[in-house]
């Protein structure tokens, strides 16, 4: 509807500006040949109201024949890149959780460790595990499992800067990445997210559910590739989970 009058009111003007145009350059071609003796005076006021209606005959085919053909194909293309811009941003969104999935989060993470290692700026990255996820099933069921998941990631995302990322790497796993931050400055950042991921309360009717999240925390260091770096992460996340759950390990990569 608003499309259909935006439309009408685009050709419209173009059908005035076609007018108007048409109207003052016929208007100057005969005022020029009054000028050289090519017309005489008094066929003056038959110019101009020649040259409207001339005008009013001659604009509406050039806005259907020119002007419009191009204004479809223009918005044609643009719905186009439009499409092909969502779609990228679908391939890489979780649709559960609404960040990032494992692919765009390793596409931001790749491209990191590459600033990182031309650069020499340090990179904290870290794996977050919800504990006990399966008991959060089967106690509550899986839409509640979900509600959780989501809940999780919206707080990730909360406590994160620009240029830091989260994505969901795959089930109840999330990694982090703290461009220009140290495994200092990581571990308390992420440790600030631990607790208020396990003071956050999800309502479940009478019941009130909590969760808590283990984490492994390491720094890249120059050289190692992505796998390494993974393995680094993951090793931390399982001693976080041999030491108890609810806990932020440190790694070092060597
Ligand atoms: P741990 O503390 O050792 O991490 O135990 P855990 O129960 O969290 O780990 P485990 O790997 O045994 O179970 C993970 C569970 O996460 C099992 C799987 O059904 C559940 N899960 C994975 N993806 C989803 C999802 O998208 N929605 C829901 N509701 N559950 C999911
Ligand atoms: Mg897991
Ligand atoms: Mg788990």
């Amino acid at each position: 509807m608003k499309d259909t009058r935006s439309e009408a009111l685009s050709a419209a003007r173009a059908v005035v500006a076609i007018v108007v145009i048409a109207f003052f350059v016929e208007l100057v071609i005969m005022q020029s040949m009054l000028f050289f003796g090519h017309a005489h005076q008094e066929s003056l006021l038959f110019t101009i109201l020649d040259a409207a209606i001339l005008s009013l005959v001659i604009a509406p085919p050039i806005y259907w024949l020119v002007l419009s053909p191009i204004k479809q194909e223009y918005e044609k293309r643009l719905k186009a890149e439009h499409h092909a811009e969502e779609m990228g941003r679908i391939a890489i969104t979780d649709p559960l959780t609404a960040i990032m999935n494992r692919r765009g989060i390793t596409v931001g993470l790749l491209d990191a460790m590459a600033q990182a290692e031309r650069y020499r700026t340090p990179l904290t990255v870290a794996m977050v595990d919800i504990d006990h996820f399966k008991e959060i099933n089967d106690t509550y069921g899986h839409d509640t499992g979900d509600r959780v998941l989501k809940s999780v990631a919206a707080i990730l995302s909360d406590a994160l800067r620009m240029p830091d990322k989260v994505g969901r790497y795959g089930g109840e796993e999330f990694l982090i990445m703290l461009p220009h931050t140290n495994l200092a400055q990581g571990s308390k950042i992420v440790e600030r997210i631990r607790a208020s991921v396990s003071k956050k309360i999800f309502d479940q009717g009478a019941k009130k559910a909590r969760v808590t999240v283990s984490v492994g925390v390491t720094q890249f260091k120059p050289g190692e590739d992505l796998e390494q770096l993974m393995s680094h992460a993951d090793k931390a996340l399982y001693d976080a989970k041999k030491g108890g759950r609810n806990l932020v390990v440190a790694r070092k990569s060597r």
